[in-house]
C-alpha cells in the first residue's frame, strides 16, 4: 500500500489520487466538480463552507 499515492477527500472521506489540495486538505475531483456548481444547491454550499471553517480551525488552533 503506497499512502503517499492516495488521499482522503475531506468532503466525501474516501481515498482518491485525482484532487486539489486546499490548505494541506485534500479534496478529490468528483467533490471539486460538485464544488463549481454548489452555486445552484445552497445547502451544500453551505455544507462545503461549514468543512472549510473546520480546516481553518483545526489549522489555526
Ligand atoms: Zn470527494
Amino acid at each position: 500500500m503506497d499512502e503517499l499515492a492516495e488521499n482522503t477527500c475531506i468532503i466525501c472521506g474516501e481515498p482518491k489520487s485525482e484532487g486539489i489540495h486546499i490548505v494541506s486538505e485534500f479534496i478529490c475531483d468528483a467533490c471539486e466538480a460538485e464544488m463549481v456548481h454548489t452555486d445552484v444547491q445552497e445547502a451544500k454550499y453551505h455544507f462545503f463552507i461549514h468543512r472549510m471553517r473546520q480546516i481553518w480551525v483545526e489549522k489555526n488552533a
